[in-house]
């Protein structure tokens, strides 16, 4: 995550998940879900700039890191691969719409926990930790069993308490959610669907 984005408003940072997650729409989605997606955003990302990455590797070792299509292309030309193969060796697809990594850890992580595809890494990896598994994951939720409900009264749920960093973050997530609720924020739309359909971010 920028460290730009502490200095950014609420909207702006909306502005920018919405240009890297997609949401999926198959109907309008309410304004109150919109402007809690937005604020759920927010949430995460201030919460990342406050628990940074101390390179533990946890995050490395969830399942199922997303994989856009372009991505794709840069991490098969920069291991000189043709993407078929690398899609059929390291990758799978889901629903027809996401790529995810094939192996648990990344196979990726090197021994010392670090990453050694760093300049062509997912996009999804810079957004970690917190972004990934509680932005995403409150969102992929949400869209899959709960289309009406909130993402902010869940965000706790996706919490792994299993790094330095995400139990740093449970300590303050209840103070980041009261500092975003306390301002009166408009939702940047009026409850139509955020950008089409499902893109893997
Ligand atoms: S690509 Fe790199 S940063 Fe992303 S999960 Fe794999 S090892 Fe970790």
């Amino acid at each position: 995550m920028s460290p730009r984005i502490r200095g950014e408003s609420g909207r702006l940072m909306a502005q920018r998940y919405r240009d890297k997650y997609f949401i999926e729409c198959e109907g309008p989605l309410p304004p109150e879900t919109i402007k809690d997606l937005d604020l759920a955003y927010e949430v995460s990302a201030r919460i990342n700039q406050m628990a940074p990455c101390e390179l533990c590797g946890v995050c490395c070792h969830q399942k199922r890191i997303i994989v856009q299509d372009h991505e794709v292309t840069r991490i098969s030309e920069h291991l000189g691969l043709d993407e078929g193969g690398f899609r059929d060796e390291y990758l799978f697809r889901e629903d027809d719409k996401w790529f995810f990594s094939r192996t648990d850890p990344c196979h990726f992580l090197s021994d010392e926990n670090r990453c050694t595809i760093q300049e062509v890494k997912p996009e999804i990896c810079n957004d970690a930790p917190f972004l990934t598994t509680q932005f995403i994951g409150a969102v992929f939720y949400l869209l899959r069993y709960q289309r009406e409900g909130l993402i902010i009264p869940i965000l706790g749920n996706f919490i792994l308490d299993d790094s330095p960093c995400s139990r740093k973050a449970a300590k303050i997530m209840s103070d980041e959610i009261a500092i975003v609720l306390s301002r009166d924020v408009e939702p940047l739309t009026d409850g139509s669907c955020l950008e089409g359909s499902a893109k893997a971010v």
